[in-house]
């Protein structure tokens, strides 16, 4: 068994009131540790914090509203976004289907002393962090790699190959979090969930 509480230093805060960062807010992990969950929960529990809408090129699934899921747009329309400078970060996330963080909306809301929550990939976090030093990064980890294992198995979204090429991709990602300021174990959807909105206060 490989367990990734190895991986966490100790050296790291739990997660308390910012100190010194800002309102807004990055959530990144690797692929099935339960970002898009973790962010759903604090979206009903936490109205207060505005989770960011983002643009995407790939096709709703069924059940997903355009305007509340994503901005489902073409490659067209997502050129014209980062031409007119619209998009925050963007990147092309498992080498398939762009997605990118509108700014307005985000600007607005920190204007208004809101926290804002961006749930996005690594690629974004970086990009994130270079546009603006002082927003808060926030790791989330899985309780233990065959729990990750577990959860991308468990899901059935994906075949056997892409299985084994996000898993290398987790891998690689996994090794990241020294780059946030935060990490917190998702081992329970509503305690990381309040963990991190702990961060909006
Ligand atoms: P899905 O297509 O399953 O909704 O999302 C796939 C991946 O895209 C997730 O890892 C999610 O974090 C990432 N993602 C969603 N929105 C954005 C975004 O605006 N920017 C970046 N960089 N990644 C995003």
């Amino acid at each position: 068994r490989e367990d990734l509480r190895h991986f966490l230093d100790s050296r790291w805060p739990e997660p308390e009131p910012r100190a010194g960062r800002s309102r807004l807010i990055v959530l990144a992990g690797p692929t099935a540790v339960g970002k898009g969950t973790v962010a759903a929960h604090i979206k009903q529990h936490h109205p207060e914090i505005l989770l960011s809408v983002s643009a995407t090129t790939r096709a709703p699934r069924p059940g997903e509203v355009h305007g509340e899921h994503y901005f489902f747009v073409d490659d067209a329309e997502f050129d014209r976004m980062i031409a007119d400078g619209e998009l925050l970060e963007h990147a092309t996330v498992h080498n398939a289907y762009r997605y990118g963080t509108p700014r307005g909306p985000i600007e607005k809301a920190l204007a208004e002393g809101r926290t804002v929550l961006l749930e996005i990939d690594l690629q974004g976090a970086r990009q994130v962090r270079e546009a603006d030093p002082s927003a808060t990064l926030v790791f989330l980890l899985p309780p233990s790699w065959d729990e990750l294992v577990q959860r991308l198995v468990g899901r059935g979204t994906e075949d056997a190959a892409e299985r084994a090429r996000r898993l290398r991709t987790a891998k690689s990602e996994l090794a990241s979090q020294g780059e946030f300021d935060y990490r917190v174990v998702n081992d329970d959807v509503a305690h990381a969930a309040d963990e991190v909105a702990r961060l909006a206060r």
